[in-house]
C-alpha cells in the first residue's frame, strides 16, 4: 500500500465518526499545491548529477504550511504527498496556528560530500524559493537533512527575499534556530512515552524499551527515556541492531555515535550485534518506538511483534492492515500525530521567537513543550475514551474537526 492510501485510510475512518460530507472530505484530503522540480549540481569531480525535488502543500485553514524536508531515496510525490498531509493533522492535534506541508529530494546523501549537500541544496532553494516563505510554507529538518542543511536553505532563500529567518525552522542556535528544538522530538516521543506507560500502570523500571533508528529522534528519545528509568534494550540504525538484555549503555552508544564520521552504530562493543530486522522480534520487549522510516510494520511481519506498546516516533510506520491487527490484539498505539509532534512545537517557538527578535531560555522551551504535548494527550486520551475508539482514530478526530472548523470559518462559497 502507497503511503498516501494508507493516510487516506486513517483519515476516512476518524471521518466516519464525525459529521462531515463525502466532498468536504475530498476538499479535506487533497493537496493544495505540489510541486516537482529538477535540481542539477555539479559534483566534487565535475560531472553533473541530477535529483528530482518536491514539495507538497497540503493545507492552510489554520495557517502557514509547515512541515520537513527530507532527503532520502525513496523520496517521492507520493510520499510527499503523504508526510504533508500528516502534518495537517498533527499541527492541528497539538493545536498549532499552521496548516501542513512537506517535501524533500530524492537522493541518498550518504553517497554524496558536505559540499555537494551544500550545493544541492542551494539549487532546490533556487527552484521553489517563490513557494515557501514565513507567511505561507516553513520548512525544518526531517530525515537526511539537519540545522546544516536549515542555514544553507535559509542563506539562499534571503539572497531572493532578504533577511527573515523565519523562512526555516531547526537552523542552528547560533543563527537564529532555537535552544531545545535538536530534542524537542525526542524529548515529546519521552514525555509521551513515560504518561502513557503510567496511564496504562506499568513500572517504568521494569518496561523494556526497542528503538528502531538512532538518528535526531531515536537518539534522543533514547537519552530521554534512559534518564527517566527505563531499560533500552535495543536500539538500531542502518548497520544493524545492538541488544543487551539487561538495558543499553545509552551514554556510550551517544558517544559512539557522536564519534563515528557519519553518526553510525557501526563498531560499538557494547552490546550483542544482531541483524536489522532483529529489532523488531524482540522478546520479550514491551514498547517497540520505531524512529526510522514508515511503512516498517505491515501485515507481513505485524505478528512478529511482541510488544504491548507502540510509540510512533517515526511518520506513518505502521500500516492500515497492520494497524487493524494491533487494535484487536490490544496493544495500545501511540499515533505519529501524536507522538512526533515535539518537533514540530518547537519549530512553532522558534518561528515566533525569530518572528519577535526575541530568545526564550532553554527552560522556557521545554516548559512549554511539555506544556502543550501533555494538554494534546489529554485531549486525544479523552476523544478515544469518550468515543471509544484508538488513539490513532482519536487524534485524527480532533485534527480533521478542527481544520474543518477553520475551513468553514473562512467560508466555502
Ligand atoms: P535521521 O536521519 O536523523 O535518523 C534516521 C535514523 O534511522 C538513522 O539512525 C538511520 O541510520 C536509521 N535508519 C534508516 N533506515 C533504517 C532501517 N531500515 N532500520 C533501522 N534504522 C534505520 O532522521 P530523524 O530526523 O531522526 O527522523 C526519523 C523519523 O522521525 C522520520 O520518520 C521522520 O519523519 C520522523 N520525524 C522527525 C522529526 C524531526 O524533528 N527530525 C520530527 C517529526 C518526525
Amino acid at each position: 500500500m502507497k503511503a498516501f492510501e494508507a493516510t487516506r485510510y486513517f483519515f476516512c475512518k476518524a471521518a466516519d465518526q464525525l459529521d462531515i460530507s463525502e466532498e468536504l472530505r475530498e476538499a479535506l484530503l487533497m493537496p493544495d499545491r505540489e510541486i516537482q522540480v529538477q535540481v542539477t549540481i555539479r559534483r566534487d569531480d565535475g560531472r553533473l548529477a541530477n535529483f528530482v525535488g518536491f514539495r507538497v502543500q497540503h493545507d492552510h485553514a489554520r495557517g502557514p504550511m509547515k512541515g520537513g524536508l527530507r532527503y532520502h531515496q525513496e523520496v517521492d510525490l507520493d510520499e510527499s504527498r503523504a508526510l504533508a498531509s500528516l502534518m495537517t493533522w498533527k499541527t492541528a492535534v497539538v493545536n498549532l496556528p499552521y496548516g501542513g506541508a512537506k517535501g524533500g529530494i530524492g537522493v541518498d546523501p550518504s553517497q554524496f560530500s558536505k559540499t555537494e549537500i551544500e550545493r544541492m541544496t542551494r539549487a532546490f532553494v533556487d527552484q521553489i524559493h517563490d513557494i515557501v516563505g514565513p507567511d505561507t510554507d516553513i520548512p525544518a529538518p526531517d530525515m537526511g537533512t539537519d540545522h546544516q542543511v536549515m542555514s544553507w536553505f535559509r542563506n539562499q532563500w534571503e539572497k531572493y527575499h532578504g533577511f527573515n529567518p523565519a523562512v526555516i525552522t531547526g537552523k542552528p542556535v547560533e543563527e537564529y534556530g532555537a535552544k531545545g528544538r535538536e530534542e524537542a522530538t525526542g524529548r515529546g516521543v519521552g514525555t509521551l512515552t513515560q504518561k502513557l506507560i503510567k496511564r496504562l500502570g506499568m513500572t517504568p523500571e521494569k518496561t523494556r524499551i526497542a528503538i528502531q533508528g538512532f538518528g535526531n529522534v531515536g537518539s534522543h528519545a533514547a537519552k530521554f527515556l534512559h534518564e527517566g528509568q527505563f531499560p533500552i534494550v535495543a536500539v538500531s540504525d542502518i548497520t544493524g541492531t545492538y541488544y543487551n538484555e539487561d538495558g543499553l549503555n545509552i551514554q556510550k552508544l551517544l558517544r559512539h555515535k557522536l564519534a563515528h564520521p557519519k553518526g553510525l552504530l557501526e563498531g560499538f562493543d557494547g552490546a550483542e550485534h544482531l541483524p536489522l530486522d532483529a529489532l523488531m522480534k524482540l522478546d520479550p520487549v514491551d514498547v517497540l518506538i520505531p524512529a526510522a522510516l514508515g511503512g516498517v510494520i505491515t501485515d507481513d511481519n505485524v505478528d512478529t511483534i511482541k510488544a504491548k506498546v507502540i510509540v510512533e516516533a517515526a511518520n506513518g510506520p505502521v500500516h492500515p492492515g497492520a494497524d487493524e491487527i494491533l487494535n484487536e490484539r490490544g496493544v495500545t498505539v501511540l499515533p505519529d500525530i501524536l507522538a512526533n509532534a515535539g518537533g514540530v512545537t518547537v519549530s512553532y517557538f522558534e518561528w515566533v521567537q525569530n518572528r519577535q527578535h526575541y530568545r526564550w531560555s532553554l527552560d522556557r522551551v521545554r516548559q512549554e513543550l511539555d506544556h502543550t504535548m501533555n494538554e494534546a494527550f489529554e485531549d486525544v486520551w479523552q476523544m478515544a475514551a469518550q468515543h471509544e475508539v484508538s488513539l490513532r482514530t482519536a487524534a485524527y478526530m480532533i485534527g480533521i474537526s478542527r481544520v474543518k472548523r477553520a475551513t468553514e470559518l473562512a467560508g466555502l462559497a
